[in-house]
């Protein structure tokens, strides 16, 4: 008994001079109970005569639950049931101790068992204790969840009604509203419109922060001009309220690495935010500048994360400032939490769903970036975003950024509309979408520049994309029956339509549906809403790129062995089958596109098409060109005089041919011999 006093006294005194590591003397406490009851135990001569003294080891075990970590608990236990085992399997060699009567046993063994079930008592007391804490704060925590998901629905679709109300009064029939003064009010259905689409936005992004799948895709590109464009319609909000809004920077041009996505979402929201605070004839600046990562940082106001020390050594930093109503002090860490609004007096109380800055903040953090607010309430607020200036991504065209913005944003920087070509024959333009609006939108943005024909599902726009073979296909993605992916399939894969350019238009904005888009072999993949110029550009883009094509298929028909190309694509295979066709029958005279249809199991009409399409030609002149190409050879490696060369290759008139093939070749055919022969 006096070794167990002893011992205890110097573990407290030792506690009380160290006094800290509270865990370790708790550990070497416990540990020292086991091993003291397994000696005592065994000193008494075994567990049955030892008046209880194995309960000792067990309170200390037991007391371990209050005390120690999981791991510890576990090898304490370890521990004291090895020595109640190694005390069992000792018992026949023990001698008891006389000083223990079997009284004085018996009357220690229940004072024990008082004690240990005390130990236990307490345990299990605290246990129950805290479960129903625990159970209590859970079930508030979902109150408080329900509370703020309620008030946030409750906020959002205010906040999807104001605009609503403003574009469905403005454009209902019974409005009045006269032709001549409609227009007036586009502006304001369209500034509502954009508000609807922030707040979609918003609400996807919260939605992948919430699921923790909001990526970065960086892109390297000039970041200013981008801003430039970025800015556009956020100066015309601005000027609408009659507040000045400036853009400057240090530098005129600047390549580094960004996500457009969450840049626009980061500028935006705080952009947003400072011209929704402002009032009328206040000034918002938005600088952009490079830094050293050495420089002194920032100590204005608030930051909403300790200062980063992995910096790399350059920074972007965007400083917004306006000058608007301002926060206060209190107010400020707490804006950035989730859903929080700042409580005005409810005629200053603007339109939001307090999420912007929660964003900001999240897409900060996204990016290794740090904020700084400075605010006084009347004077105005004052963020800076520092971000880190890297150039490690791919390169790409400064406009690539902005497309992206526009496609997802529907944000317009101006772009140039294409011209329709005066005298020309329109492009043919077939549409796949079933839903009247958009097709009514895409008709008015596309009808002056193609001929517009219309399928209201896949398997329709299949069916006339093989018969009309169109010059560019706009085809939606989900669709009835078949969708836009299997559209692109099928029509890609059929080698009368395989080199129709086809752009799918979608709601889908996320990578892997664009990637999956491309699999399937789309040309162009634009996001809905779109920029209707963007679209127009597109559209003509394509139709360029594949009129580049025309040359190569010109002569890749007739001179060069397609046969030998490795893995030929649909139209490859085509020009084979057109070749084989011509290189049997060039020489009859009577050989004729419609002979030439039936060969290929095509319509004329659609053989037409796609000749046209890929070689720029007619069919008549391009078995025409086919004629004259073989006659060209022979002139250059054979003797055979002209005349005998022009009958070989199908044509009845000499002189005609003679003329045909100077148009062709640009020279008459025996000074293009003599050239060679030379
Ligand atoms: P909200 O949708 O309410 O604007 P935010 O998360 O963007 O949500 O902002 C949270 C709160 O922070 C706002 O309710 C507003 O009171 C305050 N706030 C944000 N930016 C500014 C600013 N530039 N000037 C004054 N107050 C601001």
């Amino acid at each position: 008994m006096s070794i167990f006093i002893l011992f205890e006294l110097f573990i407290l005194l030792l506690f009380l001079i160290v006094h800290r590591n509270t865990n370790i003397f708790a550990l070497i406490n416990l540990y020292f109970y086991v091993l003291f009851s397994f000696a005592a135990v065994l000193y008494f001569g075994g567990i049955l005569y030892s008046g209880g003294v194995v309960f000792i080891g067990l309170a200390g075990a037991l007391n371990s639950l209050a005390f120690l970590k999981p791991g510890q608990i576990r090898y304490i236990f370890i521990v004291y049931i090895s020595t109640v085992i190694v005390e069992a399997f000792l018992q026949p060699f023990l001698t008891k101790v006389p000083e223990i009567t079997p009284t004085i046993n018996h009357v220690l063994f229940v004072l024990h068992l008082l004690v240990v079930a005390k130990v236990f008592y307490d345990h299990l007391n605290t246990y129950i204790r805290e479960s129903i804490r625990a159970k209590k704060m859970e079930a508030e925590q979902l109150k408080e969840m329900e509370k703020i998901k309620t008030d946030f629905y409750t906020n959002i679709t205010h906040e999807f009604k104001t605009p609503l109300t403003v574009i469905l009064g403005l454009t209902n029939p019974d409005s009045k509203i006269s032709k001549t003064s409609f227009s007036n009010y586009i502006p304001m259905i369209r500034r509502n419109a954009m508000r609807l689409l922030q707040l979609v936005n918003q609400m996807l992004d919260l939605s992948k922060l919430e699921a923790q799948i909001m990526q970065v895709n960086y892109i390297q590109t000039d970041i200013i001009s981008y801003f430039r464009q970025l800015i556009e319609p956020f100066r015309h909000l601005a000027n609408e309220k009659e507040i000045n809004l400036h853009f400057q920077t240090t530098v005129k041009e600047l390549y580094m690495d960004f996500d457009p996505e969450r840049m626009d979402s980061l500028v935006g929201n705080l952009l947003m935010n400072a011209i929704k605070y402002s009032s009328k004839n206040s000034l918002i600046s938005f600088n952009v500048s490079k830094l050293k990562g050495e420089d002194k940082l920032y100590n204005i106001g608030y930051s909403i994360f300790p200062p980063r020390r992995y910096y790399p050594d350059r920074l972007l930093k965007l400083e917004i400032k306006d000058t608007g109503i301002g926060i206060t002090k209190e107010e400020i860490p707490l804006i950035f939490n989730r859903f929080y609004r700042v409580s005005r007096n409810n005629h200053e109380l603007k339109e939001g769903a307090g999420i912007g800055l929660l964003l900001v903040k999240e897409i900060v953090k996204l990016l290794n970036g740090n904020l700084f607010i400075c605010s006084k309430p009347g004077k105005g607020t004052e963020i800076i975003v520092l971000l880190p200036l890297t150039n490690k991504a791919n390169q790409t065209e400064p406009g690539t950024a902005s497309a992206q913005i526009i496609a997802g944003n529907g944000k317009h920087p101006e772009f140039k509309s294409p011209q329709p070509k005066a005298g020309k024959e329109l492009p043919h333009l077939l549409l796949i979408e079933d839903n009247d609006d958009v097709v009514t939108y895409l008709e008015t943005v596309t009808a002056n520049f193609y001929k517009i024909e219309r399928a209201g599902n896949g398997i329709q726009g299949i069916e006339m994309a093989l018969k009309s073979v169109p010059d560019i296909i706009i085809s939606d993605i989900l669709m009835p029956g078949k969708n836009g992916y299997e559209v692109c399939n099928t029509l890609k894969k059929n080698f009368r339509t395989s080199h129709v350019p086809i752009i799918l238009l979608t709601a889908k904005s996320d990578k892997s549906s664009q990637i999956e888009g491309f699999e399937k072999g789309a040309d162009a993949y634009i996001t809905k809403p779109f920029n209707p110029r963007e679209l127009l550009l597109r559209l003509q883009k394509l139709i360029e790129n594949r009129d580049k094509l025309k040359a190569k298929y010109k002569t890749l028909a007739i001179v060069s062995d397609i046969q030998q190309a490795k893995a030929p694509g649909p139209d490859e295979q085509f020009l084979i089958k057109t070749k084989q066709v011509l290189e049997k029958r060039f020489s009859d005279e009577d050989f004729n596109p419609v002979e030439l249809s039936n060969h290929l199991g095509m319509s004329r009409s659609q053989l037409f098409r796609k000749i046209k399409a890929l070689t720029g030609l007619s069919a008549s002149h391009f078995i025409c060109f086919y004629r004259l190409s073989v006659a060209r050879e022979k002139i250059e490696k054979t003797n055979l005089n002209i005349s005998e060369i022009a009958y070989e290759v199908g044509f009845k008139d000499p002189a005609y041919f003679s003329r045909v093939f100077t148009r062709e070749f640009g020279m008459a055919p025996n000074i293009f011999r003599q050239k060679h022969h030379n």
